[in-house]
């Protein structure tokens, strides 16, 4: 790996790398940008380079010394990668506390011991509560000198604004989908029609994508989900209470995998496994919406079921699969704030049945 793993994140690297060869470096970093559009990836390959016994010219790590080899591992000693424990990065992650004596941040006043840099990356600073932020603060402002902090953080708001204010901010951007299918296909062998598929469920991130091409659960879980789709475009009305229970069984937590990256946070802890199917009903009624208004030969993100797509557009009137597409929409913006919304898909399912006679 170096920085050129990274997709589409070209003007985020090369800020990088000139921060390097100008040697001026600022001791805290915050990288923003969607889920797995590359934050964590380039913090490594960043922190690589600062430690790195022979960079290329260019800035780029060896990917061979010894440093570059423990950081890869995760196994260096001047390398502390931070993520948070369940919903939050709590203080005693940072500090020891009674019952928790390995706080990562106790060794900030320790020199590096095989590095030129110690560096710290937290991972999703989104989840630092208030007390651990508050503690993190006297650190960012005076730092010791060899130190350097990477924050990661899906937007600047996301943050304390005085966190925000000690942070020289790096906005990697959401890559387009079809930059995002030709790395799937070429990294995990498969095929252009499903990676792009896999694209269009990453929201701009090539992490995201790649980790939905391992998640054979996942995989299982969307096909089980579009299977229902065709199924509600059969049915009448009144078979909504029977598919409200079939997309709450199909809504049901995927096994978390051994092994995962580390960095899938959102994708392991659960929550939100109905918002998945949403999004994956989403995408099924915007395949519906371009075979209705560009014909038989639209691009699709499910190409695979195309004349099942076909069968099911011929059901519904234009003016409902708009309304599909924003009652969805408006559904998952619903599922964010009540935690109980599992309740309301039946009502979601009689609006989603066909209403042409
Ligand atoms: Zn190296």
């Amino acid at each position: 790996m170096s920085f050129s793993s990274l997709i589409g994140q070209d003007t985020a690297i090369a800020a990088l790398k000139a921060a390097i060869n100008r040697d001026a470096v600022p001791q805290a970093y915050l990288f923003v940008g969607s889920e797995g559009v590359g934050k964590t990836t380039a913090a490594i390959e960043f922190s690589k380079a600062l430690c790195c016994k022979r960079p290329s010219p260019d800035g780029d790590p060896c990917d061979s010394c010894v440093n570059c080899n423990r950081i890869n591992a995760n196994e260096h000693p001047d390398f502390t990668r931070i993520a948070p424990e369940g919903d939050f990065t709590r203080i005693w992650q940072l500090w020891s506390r009674s019952g928790h004596p390995t706080g990562a941040l106790e060794t900030l006043s320790f020199a590096p011991v095989a590095a030129p840099r110690r560096i710290y990356l937290l991972e999703r600073a989104e989840t630092l509560n208030d007390e651990s932020a508050n503690s993190l603060l006297k650190a960012l402002e005076e730092p010791p000198r060899y130190v350097n902090f990477i924050l990661c953080a899906p937007s600047p708001s996301a943050v304390l604004p005085t966190i925000l204010s000690r942070c020289q901010m790096v906005r990697f951007r959401q890559v387009p989908a079809e930059a995002i299918a030709r790395t799937v296909a070429e990294r995990k062998g498969v095929s252009l029609a499903e990676a792009r598929m896999l694209a269009a469920y990453s929201e701009g991130g090539p992490g995201r994508a790649i980790r939905l091409a391992d998640a054979t659960e996942l995989r299982d879980q969307r096909a089980s989900l579009l299977d229902l789709a065709e199924k509600i475009a059969r049915s009448p009305g009144i078979a909504a209470f029977r598919l409200a229970e079939e997309l709450r069984n199909g809504a049901k937590p995927a096994k978390p995998k051994k092994g995962e990256d580390a960095d899938a946070g959102e994708e392991k802890s659960g929550r939100g496994d109905l918002a998945r199917s949403l999004d994956v009903l989403s995408a099924w009624y915007s395949d519906l919406l371009a075979i209705s208004l560009r014909g038989g030969d639209a691009p699709l993100i499910h190409e695979d079921r195309r004349t099942a797509i076909q069968s099911a557009a011929s059901r519904y009137r234009l003016e409902q699969l708009t309304e599909n597409a924003e009652t969805l929409a408006k559904f998952r913006r619903y599922l964010t704030r009540n935690a109980n919304a599992q309740l309301a898909t039946e009502a979601l399912m009689l609006k989603l049945t066909p209403k042409k006679v």
